[in-house]
Order: C-alpha cells, then sequence, then structure tokens
C-alpha cells in the first residue's frame, strides 16, 4: 500500500493554481465549524497572517481554518475529515523553514495556539506536561518558575510552539549539552489520521515495550497525525553561565578549540556556534543595535558558552582556556562576557543572524550536516564548488559547529541581478549537495523537509529508507489526508 501522492489531490483540495480553496461541502463545512463554535474560526487578518510562511517563501489557500481549545475538538474535526477524505494541515507558530505548516494545496487548517495549557511541571521528576499550543518561551518560564531548565533554545523561541517543535525535531543553540527535541521528549499525546487520541503521555525514562511510537512524530512534520500535548524533560537549572566570542582564522581552529573546551569544562560547554566574518559583518549592517564585539576582523568567530549549577568556577575556567588557545594560536581575540547584558548582546548577534539575511534578496539556503571532523573539508568542497557554479556569489556561514550543523547560505553577486542568479541557484544546490555528499553529511540537519526539500529527499535518501518510510506513511494515514504533499511526494 503506497501513500496518495500530492498531485492526487483528495476532495478538499486542490491542487491547481486557483489563488482560493475550492469550498467544502456544506455540511461537511457546517459539521467542523460546528466543533470549535465562532472563536474557532479563524478568518481576516489572522488567517492572511497564517497562510503566509514569514519570509513570504510559500503562500496557502484554506477552505475553513481551525483553531480546537482541546485534544478532544481536534479528534472529532480530524474524524470528520478523515470520513469526507479532506486534507489537514497542522500549523503551529508558522516559523517553519522549509513549508511544512503551509496549507499549499487548499488543505483545513488547524491551529493549535487556543491549546496554551501548562499541564504540570513536576520538580521531582524532572517532567513538563504541556498542550501542543504553547510557545517555547512560555515552556522555558514554566520550567524556570519551578527551578528548573527546558534547555531547548532557538531564535523563533518566543512564537514557536511545542506542536511545532516536536514536529519538526527542532535543534537550536543547546544541542551539544542536551540534545535535540528527539532526546528531550518523554511522551506525546496526539490525534491520529482516524481521529482517535492515542495518550502516550509516560514520564518513563526507561519503556522497552515495543516500537518507540512518539519517536515517529517527532520530526513528523505533520504527515503522520496531530501532537496534542507533550512530556518533556527538565534539567537542574545553571547556577552560572560563562560566554565568551572570539576571532579566530579557520573553521579548523574553532574545531581544535571546541575540544579543548569540551576538555576543560568537562562537559560543561552548552553552546558553541561558529559564524564566519562575512556572517557577522552582514548582521551588523542589517540589523539595528548590533555592533562589533572585537576590535580587528577576523574570517571566523566562535561564540560559546559554558554553564554549571556551581558558583565561581566557570570564569577561571574559560580564562584558562582562552589563554592555552592563545599560546597554541588557535584564537587571535576574544572577549569575555562581564555581565548578563553582554552575554544577551553577543547571544542577539546570533539570534538576528537570519534577519539579516532578509533584505538580501534572493538566496539560496542550506541547512546541513557533517561528521564534526569534517566540517572544515565541507567548508572548503562547498566555497569552491558554488564559486565554480556561480563566480562571485557571496557565502554567509554559521550555524551550531558542537553539533557539525552549518547554515550555509549563497547570496547573489554583486552586479548579478535576481534572474541571472535564479538561472544558476540549481547549479548552487548541486554544488552544496556534492560536498555534503563528500563528507557523508545530511542536507536537512534541523529544519526539516517539508515542501523545500521534498525533491531532494526523494532522489537522494537511501531507497531502502525511502520505502521504509512510505510504508509508515500508508500505514498510520492510509487516505492520505495528514499534511499531504510534505516531507513524502
Ligand atoms: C528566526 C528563526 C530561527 C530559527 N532557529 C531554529 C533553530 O535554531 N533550530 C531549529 O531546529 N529550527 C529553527 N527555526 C525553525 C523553526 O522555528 C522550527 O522549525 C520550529 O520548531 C517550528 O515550530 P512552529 O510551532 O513554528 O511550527 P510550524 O512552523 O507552524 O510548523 C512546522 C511543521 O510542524 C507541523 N506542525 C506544527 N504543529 C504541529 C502539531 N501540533 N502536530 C503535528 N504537526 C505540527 C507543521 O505542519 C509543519 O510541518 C528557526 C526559525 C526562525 C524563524
Amino acid at each position: 500500500m503506497s501513500a496518495r501522492p500530492a498531485s492526487d489531490a483528495l476532495p478538499g483540495t486542490d491542487a491547481g493554481t486557483a489563488s482560493s480553496a475550492a469550498a467544502l461541502p456544506a455540511g461537511t463545512d457546517a459539521a467542523l465549524r460546528d466543533v470549535v463554535g465562532p472563536k474557532g474560526v479563524i478568518e481576516g487578518g489572522d488567517l492572511a497572517q497564517r497562510l503566509e510562511e514569514w519570509r513570504g517563501k510559500w503562500r496557502g489557500r484554506t477552505p475553513l481554518a481551525l483553531a480546537p481549545a482541546s485534544t478532544a475538538e481536534v479528534a472529532r474535526i480530524v474524524r470528520i475529515c478523515a470520513d469526507a477524505r479532506i486534507a489537514i494541515t497542522p500549523q503551529g507558530g508558522n516559523t517553519g523553514l522549509v513549508g511544512g505548516q503551509t496549507p499549499t494545496n487548499g488543505e483545513v487548517l488547524i491551529l493549535l495556539h487556543r491549546m496554551n495549557r501548562i499541564r504540570s511541571v513536576d520538580p521531582l521528576d524532572a517532567t513538563m506536561t504541556l498542550d501542543a499550543g504553547v510557545t517555547l518561551a512560555a515552556a522555558q518560564d514554566a520550567a524556570a518558575s519551578a527551578d528548573r531548565l527546558f534547555p531547548l533554545s532557538i531564535g523563533s523561541e518566543g512564537t514557536c510552539q511545542i506542536g511545532g517543535i516536536v514536529s519538526t525535531n527542532a535543534g537550536g543553540v543547546n544541542v551539544i549539552r542536551y540534545g535535540n527535541t528527539r532526546d528531550l521528549v518523554l511522551g506525546l499525546e496526539a490525534v491520529t489520521a482516524a481521529g482517535e487520541i492515542w495518550n502516550g503521555l509516560k514520564r518513563l525514562r526507561k519503556d522497552n515495550t515495543g516500537y518507540d511510537l512518539k519517536q515517529l512524530l517527532i520530526g513528523g512534520e505533520g504527515t503522520l497525525g496531530i501532537v496534542t500535548a507533550a512530556t518533556v524533560k527538565l534539567f537542574p537549572r545553571p547556577k552560572e553561565k560563562a560566554t565568551a566570542l572570539v576571532g579566530l582564522a579557520s573553521p579548523a581552529a574553532a574545531l581544535e578549540l571546541l575540544a579543548l573546551a569540551q576538555d576543560a569544562s568537562g562537559g560543561q560547554t552548552t553552546s558553541f556556534e561558529l559564524i564566519s566574518g562575512a556572517a557577522y559583518d552582514l548582521c551588523v549592517r542589517n540589523v539595528p543595535g548590533v555592533r562589533h564585539a572585537l576590535a580587528g576582523r577576523h574570517a571566523w568567530h566562535v561564540l560559546f558558552e559554558f554553564s554549571s549549577g556551581q558558583i565561581g568556577v566557570l570564569r577561571p575556567m574559560l580564562e584558562a582556556l582562552l589563554a592555552d588557545a592563545y599560546a597554541r594560536g588557535l584564537v587571535a581575540d576574544g572577549v569575555i562576557a562581564e555581565s548578563e547584558a553582554q552575554a544577551h548582546d553577543l547571544w542577539r548577534m546570533r539570534h538576528a543572524l537570519s534577519e539579516a539575511m532578509k533584505p538580501e534578496g534572493l538566496q539560496a539556503k542550506h541547512d546541513v550536516s557533517a561528521p564534526l571532523s569534517d566540517v572544515p573539508r565541507f567548508l572548503e568542497l562547498a566555497d569552491a564548488g558554488v564559486e565554480r557554479a556561480c563566480p562571485g556569489a557571496r557565502v554567509i556561514a554559521f550555524g551550531h559547529l558542537g553539533d557539525g550543523n552549518i547554515h550555509y547560505d549563497v547570496l547573489r553577486p554583486a552586479g548579478v541581478d535576481d534572474a541571472a542568479f535564479r538561472a544558476r541557484l540549481r547549479d548552487v544546490e548541486a554544488a552544496v549537495y556534492a560536498a555534503v555528499d563528500a563528507v557523508d553529511g545530511s542536507i536537512s540537519a534541523e529544519h526539516g523537509v517539508g515542501l523545500a526539500r521534498r525533491d531532494d529527499l526523494a532522489t537522494r535518501k537511501d531507497p531502502a529508507a525511502l520505502a521504509m518510510m512510505r510504508s509508515v506513511k500508508a500505514a498510520l494515514d492510509p487516505h492520505g489526508i495528514m499534511n499531504p504533499g510534505k516531507m513524502l511526494r
């Protein structure tokens, strides 16, 4: 059995190019509205915002956008849609970067923001259970109010939601210490494609009772079911953090510094972010309030942070590490944040990098990963390949070096217009992917597949793995109503 392809449109979808979606049958439309009541039908300006991806890359259309207030309402909606074979797209904070949250084929849009209850915070279990529509920032605050840490941290945390981070297996800046979302989730509650409620909100650290179903939904991009709640792990709250920014000559030097930092901190390195000089310059130019923190200019920078449950240990540790790194010639200049405000300013630069790219027009974005030790080789190969494919193109590279994850963005060369650059994009992408292949890396490290990488996945993923993915999709969503056309064709 295979899942229905995107082009084979379901009733309730219009895979054509019309600017508005085909209306639902009147009885179905009324039944769906009835589930959520007037408060749960999203229309007008609120809906327009939800139909557009934040950078304007994808625009969707929908016959109906519903914001259920409970898991039971989600289940009733999905059951009606399943019976009528109507396609659904779930959406959280609409901050996804690969188009997965946009109803591009006229799907019914399910918005989770009204489900925003912190169900429980248990410091003894070190767990927290949250509705899918709780924002990541609110989840962090809820943990902090119980003197615990929920460590996931990404630039969109004020807006993205628990259901979204689970469904994209979000990563971010603390993965090196705490893992990504996949490592942080203990249990899930979800509504299946048949409209059944699966209560898998376990708080167990060990549970070997067969297939780990939650792991299918984590990173599932809404293609297998709708996540309605999650139980996540909490950690002791660090009592102290130490943050530093250094300038260095090469990614190879940064990699050596990472090994030294891990040794020096005894595993307390919480973040280790690589930022090219060009990326930093762009941020200073395009984001108000961001300034260069080091006196000179450097080809590369690392922003890194240690955190500890003890007070007074980190600063001497960091100073000794930097002295060692200077002595070895790894670091050319550096600054240690003297206050929380200074640390905040350094992080502001890192978090504003996506925003800094926005005014730069057409660009080829890549979110790739490589084995740690191969990151320098990946960058060398990609730079050379991109220069061959599009001479003069500007490369903006930054990312989570501690996880081998590089955001490798290619900007239009000076003097080349968008049309000429667009004609080169395929070649640019091929060059970057060739470099990924050379180091046995991944073409999507943390942003997922969605629409942006779907066709690449179809041609590049191991055929046996693709066949298993299709079997899972067909088994859990036999009518292909869950976010069809995303991730898999
Ligand atoms: C400035 C900025 C910085 C970012 N930094 C990072 C980063 O460092 N690391 C990182 O990993 N990502 C990053 N992202 C990407 C994005 O924020 C994450 O992918 C985030 O997890 C998406 O959450 P969301 O709630 O906005 O989901 P959405 O964008 O609404 O949806 C994303 C996907 O999840 C599905 N989905 C959403 N909610 C549900 C649900 N309840 N049930 C089932 N499916 C659902 C959607 O259908 C879609 O396929 C960044 C984005 C921005 C704008």
